[in-house]
């Protein structure tokens, strides 16, 4: 096997970028930020709170302490913990189970109501239900239209064929099914690209738990979101996906 000579350097951004010294070319890998799952529990005072986890992603050795809240405008109803490890001086926001960084809906739903998911708008538009054009009854059209490209990105329906194999892989969708998906939506307009999209969330949609997981490993391979990791008391922060 030919080897390749690699150099790492981390952008301004915080983004990582890969250098080929063999032939000086030089790609992005648009790393999105790794963020960490935790549960959320109500207590009696009507405040969400969640435990400091016990170590974070950059380990191993790390040191991590509360950093503050963060007030969200999106996402979840409540403040969420950000924490920050001493020893890496890296912070990470703590999100509740079924949430991403950066989303106004739940990437699943809690009781198997995916219309109230980031979903939604593919479902609706199945359905032909196109969203207003001047804003009423919960959105505009050009908003669920936009939503259904990120859909198509975070399934890897659209861009890089090499890339929508690996999302069919991770998200443990059939090839078959995954690729004329692929096909369906590059080709298709508004309903044809939601159905595309709703075939594919029908292939995944067998249980809770195990649909976020291979959602969130695809998230990392199309470059929607970062690497999340689950946190726990007993087993401290583990990489969703590897294991
Ligand atoms: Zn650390």
């Amino acid at each position: 096997m030919a080897s390749v000579s690699l150099r790492l350097t981390v952008s301004h951004e915080g983004v990582l970028v890969v250098h080929n010294q063999e032939d000086m070319s030089c790609y992005d890998l648009g790393r999105k930020r790794d963020f960490i799952i935790s549960t959320y529990r109500l207590e009696s005072s009507g405040v969400w709170t969640t435990d400091v986890p016990n170590t974070a992603p950059c380990g191993p050795g790390c040191r991590v302490r509360c950093h503050g809240e963060r007030e969200r405008v999106t996402g979840p109803r409540h403040p969420l913990l950000v924490v920050k490890c001493e020893v890496h001086g890296l912070s990470f926001t703590v999100y509740p189970p079924g949430f991403i960084p950066y989303s106004r809906q739940r990437l699943v739903p809690r009781h198997q109501r995916w219309e109230a998911t980031m979903f939604e708008a593919a479902l609706d538009a199945d359905r032909d239900e196109r969203w207003s054009d001047i804003g009423a009854d919960g959105g505009f059209w050009s908003t669920q239209w936009r939503r259904l490209e990120r859909l198509g990105l975070l399934l890897g329906l659209a861009g890089d064929a090499r890339i929508g194999e690996e999302a069919a892989q991770a998200l443990d969708v059939g090839l078959h099914v995954h690729a004329a998906a692929r096909e369906a939506f590059e080709r298709g307009g508004f309903r044809r690209r939601a159905s595309a999209l709703v075939k594919v969330l029908d292939a995944l949609r067998s249980d809770g738990a195990e649909v976020l997981r291979r959602l969130l490993r695809a998230g990392v391979v199309t470059g929607y979101c970062g690497r999340s990791f689950w946190s726990d008391a007993r087993f401290g922060v583990r990489e969703v996906g590897a294991f």
